[in-house]
């Protein structure tokens, strides 16, 4: 059975809408799918409603991608199979949010003062399209002319010194704490592309057994296939869980739905196991995770 655990909707900057992610899943004959939307969970609840309706439907994990900071840099962590309405998970959530939002209205501001024509009144108006995928100052410059797409804003525009300093974002052994005390399980994602910085991947990665990860993305379309050999060694010496995903978020940012292709034997998943949304057990979830809550 093929999976895909890590799919982003229009909730964050993805540009499919929740039933056209359960469409192209099916297209793609993915058996098991995880919605893992930035700092919202508000896209994966409408997949799984979705799934919840439709005999047959691929099975589903809840799941989040979470914002965090490592020396100044970012990192994000997946909780998979989260209870959505915990409030202390929430409240990260909701603060990771305000956030993003900030990087989004600073960078204009900073466009502004460092000579580029933006018009802020303008941008503070203006409505973004969420099925065009990105995010408000992005679709805002190119609809002002002032920037081709999101290849263009990273390489020209969102450096120095229009480029803000990354957000006071939580720390990774935050957020894995919050994932955890909302039944969740914390993953750390696409180490390779995110973890560079932090020296061979063997020693990045031990820090986040410190900080309490259960498990590592090891398959995306970030690693090389040396690279998802030696995070693939090192679960198995430290008992970790092995995920894999596309990060694909509909027509944006140039990932395809499952690649690389991964099927559920490639994986290792643990207690994730037992916290699928499907159309057969949608009652039985609800109720075990209510269970877990308390
Ligand atoms: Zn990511
Ligand atoms: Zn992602």
């Amino acid at each position: 059975m093929r999976a895909d655990l890590h799919i982003h909707t229009v909730a964050s900057d993805g540009t499919w809408t929740p039933q056209e992610v359960v469409e192209h899943v099916r297209a793609a004959d993915i058996g098991l799918f995880a919605v893992a939307d930035h700092d919202t969970v508000e896209g994966a609840l409408a997949v799984a409603d979705i799934v919840r309706r439709t005999p047959n439907a691929p099975a589903l994990l809840l799941a989040v991608e979470i914002s965090t900071l490592l020396d100044g840099a970012l990192v994000h962590i997946l909780g998979y199979g989260i209870h959505p309405d915990h409030p202390s998970l929430n409240d990260l959530l909701r603060s990771n949010r305000a956030r993003l939002e900030w990087v989004n209205d600073e960078t204009l501001r900073r466009m502004a003062r460092a000579g580029y024509p933006v018009d802020l009144e303008a941008y503070a108006a203006y409505q973004n399209d969420p099925r065009r995928g990105g995010w408000k100052g992005l679709n805002f410059l190119i609809d002002a002319g002032l920037c081709r797409d999101v290849q263009d804003f990273f390489e020209r525009i969102f450096v120095d010194p229009v480029r803000p300093p990354e957000p006071e974002f939580p720390h990774p052994a935050e957020a894995v704490a919050r994932i955890r005390e909302a039944g969740g399980v914390p993953v750390l994602a696409h180490p390779g592309g995110s973890l560079s910085r932090f020296g061979p991947i063997e020693e990045a990665l031990a820090a986040f057994l410190e900080f309490g990860i259960a498990g590592v993305e090891c398959y995306t379309p970030y690693h090389s296939p040396e690279m998802t050999a030696r995070c693939q060694a090192f679960c198995a010496r430290h008992g970790l869980l092995v995920t894999g995903g596309s990060d694909c978020h509909g027509e944006f940012g140039g990932r395809s739905l499952g690649i690389p292709p991964v099927t559920v034997d490639d994986l290792r998943l643990g207690p994730l196991e037992g916290l699928f949304v499907t159309a057969e057990n949608a009652e039985d979830i609800g109720k075990s995770q209510k269970t877990r809550r308390t």
